[in-house]
């Protein structure tokens, strides 16, 4: 898997035909981006973005059978964490009629790429990755934010740094989830924002509305599916719990002096 910053990869040299699986945040979001980076698209989803794909000029296919026999070069998986083998088992993997990449964009990635190997045809290329910047991140393009991936069966060979599928969910569960998890319980907090914010706290308000502005089946397939996470989750638990006993023990400390 690697990590790099698009700010050192060439523009795309050549125009790619992209399918898309899931069309919901982010597959909307992807797709209007790499139609601006010249490459044509079209989608499958679970429900009927006829219209939306219409004003999109993205060619929409309910039927999957047509989508995946529409000569794409690139099949893009941007189906939730929970709902990928149900996704891919369902789909006639048989009808595709040309050697394919198929590449997933999901926030975990053991889990893909177990699933991926398992139910695709073996002349299939796969590569996992990971975009580390989202609808919000990216909306001015996505040149200088990073992407994790793993060329985890490809045999057109490109310079990439390579780190485990592993690596990336030890990694993503200490950070990503984590960061997932503190948005998530500022948000039962209510924490809104004040007129005397300093940095810090604005930096809270906004992981607060960061981590609510993706679906709760994003977080729980982050804890789900990634077998490092339930593990941070008891860190985080654990120390809240130090800290707590910390003040609570400095305060008695504090109120036994004064009562001297
Ligand atoms: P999400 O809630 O994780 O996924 C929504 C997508 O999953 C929609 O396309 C939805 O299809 C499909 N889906 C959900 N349940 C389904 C089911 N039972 N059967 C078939 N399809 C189902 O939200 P998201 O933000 O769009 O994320 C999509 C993927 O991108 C996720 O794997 C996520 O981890 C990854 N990702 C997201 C971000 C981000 O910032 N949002 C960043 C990096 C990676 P319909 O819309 O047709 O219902």
């Amino acid at each position: 898997m690697s990590s790099s910053s698009s700010s050192s990869s060439p523009l795309p040299l050549q125009s790619l035909k992209i399918g898309i699986v899931g069309f919901g945040t982010f597959g909307q979001f992807l797709a209007k981006t790499m139609i601006k980076q010249g490459h044509t698209t079209r989608a499958t989803s679970r429900t009927d973005y006829s219209q939306l794909c219409h004003q999109l000029d993205v060619p929409f296919f309910r039927d999957v059978i047509p989508f995946l026999e529409a000569d794409n070069d690139v099949i893009l998986i941007c189906t939730s964490i929970l709902s990928l083998s149900e996704v891919l088992n369902s789909m006639p993997l048989h009808r595709l009629k040309r050697q394919t990449l198929f590449v997933d964009v999901l926030s975990v990635k053991e889990h893909p790429r177990n699933v991926l190997l398992q139910v695709l045809p073996e002349n299939m290329d796969v590569l996992c990755t990971h975009p580390m910047f989202g609808p919000e991140s990216g909306k001015n393009g996505w040149r200088d934010l990073p992407l994790v991936y793993e060329k985890v069966r490809v045999r057109n060979e490109t310079r990439m740094v390579e780190m485990s599928c592993e690596e990336h969910d030890k990694v993503a569960a200490r950070s990503q989830f984590l960061s997932h998890s503190i948005g998530r319980i500022l948000a039962e907090m209510g924490i809104e924002s004040t007129s005397m914010n300093t940095k810090s706290f604005e930096t809270l308000v906004k992981l607060k509305e960061s981590a609510t502005n993706d679906s709760f089946d994003l977080f729980s397939g982050l804890f789900i599916h990634n077998r490092f996470a339930q593990q941070e989750l008891m860190n985080l638990e654990q120390s809240f719990e130090k800290v707590k006993q910390r003040l609570l023990k400095k305060m008695s400390e504090q109120q036994s002096l004064s009562s001297v």
